[in-house]
């Protein structure tokens, strides 16, 4: 379909949310909504990647969603 390529975009570059771990991730994931798991701290997070460019990015720790919580505890 997009036979468009951009070259140059050799990864991704993200932080981990958690520990700060800089996280960088093929191409592969330009286009990719998902989890990944941070291999400094082994924090499972929920990504959303749009075209290389991270849309969205939060923690994805086995807490139950159901339950909006003000105080996240560190
Ligand atoms: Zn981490």
């Amino acid at each position: 379909m997009a036979g468009r390529k951009v070259s140059g975009v050799m990864g991704i570059k993200l932080n981990c949310l958690s520990c700060g771990h800089p996280m960088e991730i093929g191409d592969a994931y330009e286009d990719y909504e998902g989890e990944i798991r941070c291999w400094g701290c082994s924090t499972t997070l929920e990504v959303a990647l749009r075209e290389g460019k991270l849309r969205s990015m939060k923690m994805s720790n086995s807490s139950p969603a159901s339950r909006p919580d003000a105080g996240t505890a560190r």
